[in-house]
């Protein structure tokens, strides 16, 4: 297959005439060809989504209800190609078709139904003034929003934040991951299929050090919403600063997952395992630290070990698959890197710890997954994010270290509680410093409830209201009533 970009309703080559190739991480295939874009690229893609911004046809608030029923319609086009759009996503990835199609495309769709509601009632407030006046505020549009999404979830994340912006009038530039551009780019076909005016949503492919840095610096680009590692939200923070860009930050996290002995201990199990492993591990929110209290600590582990040993790793396309292939050969030489160190700073590994040594994995960046105990919880293995099928046990007595050791992280981006006394899974949800607090579940993410960070793991919201408000800035309209008015200067 072979991809322009979308700029301007157009579909373009590169001005370099660069191209890339977009390889399986299952098996070396290469799925796709699409444009390498450099600044050039930006350039034409930044005017085309500014003049789009500025003619008003899209971002006046009385185009809501048009904008609503497009965003219902790119919906309703995402749903009818699931499968073949799974595929693709799924090849390009790495990640098991049964969590492509059962989940992310029709989460991408479910958030542009979502905003689509919401289009037409973002409005500001009445703000009570003791005079005769009238004083209230506007919710509008911030202008030309760039956005840089990452592998892991390809259409998904950029769902996220292109629904709610072009729901609140704004307009868009996107640059997927350099390892899976083709779902944006599907995204660019259905866009123009149903008729949205040129240079709203526009589509660059390319690499974060030249396309994600330009949009990044770029004076005509009013917002930046950014989803990827913490070291490069760090760059953008810098690189931002410079035109003093409105930024949100979705980043990194090193899960607290806490079982406590009054848990339902097949639930347990079985939201531990999803939490540790979906995706093979290349989730933000991966529950990758299991804090296990001491009473249930053998029990536990037996359940979890069983079970870990039966998840069928295999390529992405099987529907039998549970762990797919990593993403690139340097996200599993990070990997199998945190593995040895973790070893070496006296962590032991019951399970996995390898690459698999069948014939169909050997074509691919594939890892078992891989259960460590013993480990301080200061350790590497324990603090950084590893994106990989690895899980670190700690067992714990108590709510008070349960807290202690789940918050003892740089990071706060989600975690979850498991246990059946209701007023013990609050009270730690509370003290616990994250953004999203499952008790009783892990890994769920519904449109309508905010995430995003505490602590290093970003700032701003995505999804629910929150994230809508994001993408508007706030106007105060002062309307004087009073007939005599006193001026300063008569
Ligand atoms: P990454 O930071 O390497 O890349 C993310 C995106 O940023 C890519 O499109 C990349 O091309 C671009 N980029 C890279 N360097 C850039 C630069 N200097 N300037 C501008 N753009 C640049 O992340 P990744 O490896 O693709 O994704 C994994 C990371 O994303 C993990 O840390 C994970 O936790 C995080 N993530 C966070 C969330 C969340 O919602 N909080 C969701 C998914 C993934």
């Amino acid at each position: 297959m072979d991809y322009g970009m979308y700029i301007g309703g157009e579909w373009t080559p590169s001005a370099s005439a660069r191209r890339m190739e977009i390889i399986c991480p299952a098996d070396g295939a290469v799925v796709a060809v699409v444009p390498e874009a450099d600044r050039e690229d930006v350039q034409l893609a930044v005017a085309a989504a500014r003049a789009a911004f500025d003619a008003d046809d899209w971002s006046s608030h009385l185009q809501a209800p048009f904008r609503a029923k497009l965003l219902r319609q790119v919906a309703g086009a995402l749903r009818e190609d699931v499968d073949r759009l799974a595929e693709l996503e799924s090849l390009s990835s790495g990640k098991p078709i049964m969590e492509t199609s059962v989940i992310d495309i029709h989460l991408a769709a479910d958030c542009f139904e979502y905003y689509a509601d919401l289009a037409a009632h973002i409005g500001g407030r009445q703000v009570p003034l003791a005079q005769q006046a009238l004083d209230f505020t506007l919710r509008e549009p911030i202008g030309v929003i760039g956005m840089i999404v990452p592998f892991n979830f390809p259409l998904l994340l950029a769902a996220f934040k292109v629904a709610p912006a072009l729901a609140a009038g704004n307009t868009v530039v996107l640059k997927p991951s350099e390892y899976t551009p083709i779902t944006a780019l599907e995204l660019a076909k259905v866009c123009e299929r149903l008729g949205m005016s040129a240079g709203v949503f526009n589509v660059v492919t390319g690499y974060g050090r030249s396309v994600g840095e330009a949009l990044v610096t770029h004076d005509a680009v009013d917002k930046i919403s950014f989803t990827g590692s913490a070291e490069t939200g760090r760059r953008i923070m810098e690189l931002g600063a410079g035109t003093l860009k409105k930024i949100t930050l979705e980043l990194g996290g090193k899960g607290p997952n806490i079982v406590f002995a009054d848990c339902d201990l097949a639930q347990a199990v079985s939201g531990a395992l999803t939490g540790a492993f979906m995706n093979q591990g290349e989730v933000c929110i991966a529950g990758t630290r299991i804090l296990v209290e001491r009473a249930i600590w053998d029990d536990f582990m037996t359940a979890f070990l069983e079970r870990t040993a039966k998840l069928k790793i295999g390529h992405p396309l099987s529907w039998d698959t549970n762990v797919g292939a990593l993403i690139s050969g340097k996200q599993l030489e990070k990997v199998e890197y945190f593995v040895k160190q973790g070893i070496e700073q006296g962590g032991r590994v019951l399970c996995g710890g390898k690459r698999p040594d069948s014939p169909e994995a050997a074509g691919g960046f594939f890892y078992e997954p891989t259960v460590f105990v013993d480990v301080s919880p200061d350790a590497d293995v324990c603090q950084e994010e590893i994106f990989g099928p690895v899980v670190v046990m700690l067992p714990f007595e108590g709510e008070e270290e349960a807290v202690a050791l789940a918050n003892r992280s740089r990071y706060g981006l989600a975690g979850g509680v498991w246990t059946t006394d209701i007023k013990k899974g609050l009270r730690t949800a509370r003290r616990l410093k994250l953004g999203t607090v499952w008790v009783n579940n892990y890994n769920l993410l519904r449109v309508e409830a905010p995430f995003g960070g505490y602590r290093q793991s970003g700032m701003g919201r995505e999804l629910g209201v929150e994230a809508l408000l994001d993408y508007t800035q706030v106007k105060n309209v002062y309307v004087e009533l009073e007939d005599e008015i006193l001026y300063l200067y008569e």
